[in-house]
């Protein structure tokens, strides 16, 4: 039976995730999240803080397609109803309207992954090293 004992600060996720979706260090709010548009740095520029740790894969652009998809549709639905435009007008407004919300919201909402992650001490963020899982 193991006896290890160590205490961990409690992390408020809500303010780590508003932080993320700031583009900021979750921990302290001041440092960039990011060094590019969605490459995250490997610990935070202000505070130091390792942010290497995060797994967001494929749920933020996930998050995209969701928001993105249900205010669009809905947008096409309500125009079409309203207003009778042309398919060659749905095309003008809604293409161009989908591929800037989806660029707009990418960055944010990864942030905002990872801030959750980084509360919740998901994978390397609690301080233990990465369970790799699987057969390695
Ligand atoms: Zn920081």
């Amino acid at each position: 039976m193991s006896t290890t004992t160590f205490t961990e600060t409690k992390r408020p996720i809500w303010p780590a995730i508003k932080r993320g979706l700031r583009s900021r260090c979750p921990n302290c709010g001041e440092g960039k999240m990011f060094s590019s548009f969605v490459k995250v740095n490997g610990e935070c520029p202000s505070c130091g803080e390792e942010l290497h740790h995060h797994r967001a894969d494929d749920f933020p652009p996930y998050l995209v397609i969701f928001i993105v998809g249900h205010v669009i549709i809905t947008g096409v639905l309500l125009v079409e109803v309203r207003y009778a435009i042309s398919t060659w007008a749905h095309l003008a407004i809604w293409i161009p309207l989908t591929i800037a919300m989806s660029l707009a919201l990418l960055q944010p909402l990864k942030g905002g992954v990872i801030g959750m992650q980084w509360a919740t001490r998901m994978h390397g963020f609690g301080g233990h090293p990465d369970d790799k899982g699987g057969d390695q």
